[in-house]
């Protein structure tokens, strides 16, 4: 099954992500963690992925894509894959498409997750990750256990400099211009489509978003 998690930055998709690849055992694609990753290791991709990131802005289509390919030809052709903060142009999206195609996947299920821009804010306000495994909490809904320390691995807990109001404000419009349009991209290419309310629980959420998956997979 491969499931495309829509929606702004903040919304909780990376929450939702990770929690359905771990009961599913699928593969969990997020291109920011990736950036993040190729950023802490110090490649060329890292490299060059650092300006836009911290500004908010997209990074080149064709880096995306030259990422999500090598990423995918690493991952068992059967094996459950969710995509988290992918594609997020329409020409990812058509590139996305080629890429399945070529593999003899399709897109299962689209699910776009929606929220107040007010929500939203506030969640990427408190919103803290873990540099060593990626874990993601907030300090409103979805606390650490010990304040500061990752539950999963003991990492040091920090804010994403592009979490910083000016940026977070700069990553919702370019939400809006480039990635929205993704909605109607779907919808009118018949692609099955669901919307979640995202601005509940993640307990609420998650029921929503596993009923989803199950009826997809
Ligand atoms: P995220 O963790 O998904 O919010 O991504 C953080 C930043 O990484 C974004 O603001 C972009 O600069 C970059 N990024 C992540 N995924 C993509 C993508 N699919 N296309 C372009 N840029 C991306």
């Amino acid at each position: 099954m491969v499931l495309i998690l829509l929606g702004p930055p903040g919304v909780g998709k990376g929450t939702q992500a990770v929690r359905l690849a771990d009961e599913l055992g699928g593969a969990h694609i997020s291109t920011g963690d990736l950036l993040r990753a190729a950023r802490r290791d110090g490649t060329e991709l890292g490299a060059r992925a650092q300006k836009y990131m911290d500004a908010g802005e997209l990074v080149p289509d064709q880096l995306i894509l030259d990422l999500v390919r090598e990423h995918l030809a690493g991952i068992d052709p059967g094996a459950h894959v969710l995509f988290d903060g992918f594609p997020r142009t329409t020409a990812q999206a058509t590139g996305l498409g080629d890429v399945l195609e070529r593999s003899g996947r399709r897109v299962d299920r689209v699910v776009l997750f929606e929220a107040p821009d007010e929500t939203i804010v506030k969640r990427l306000s408190g919103r803290r990750s873990c540099p060593e495994c990626g874990a993601v909490y907030n300090t409103f809904s979805s606390p650490s256990r010990v304040e500061g320390t990752c539950d999963r691995c003991g990492g040091s807990l920090v804010q994403r400099p592009d979490d910083a109001p000016a940026t977070v404000r700069r990553r919702l419009e370019v939400y809006r211009d480039q990635t929205e349009p993704l909605v109607s991209f779907y919808e009118s290419a018949g692609a099955p489509f669901e919307r979640i309310r995202a601005d509940r629980s993640v307990e609420e959420v998650y029921a929503d978003f596993r009923g989803v998956a199950e009826v997809a997979g």
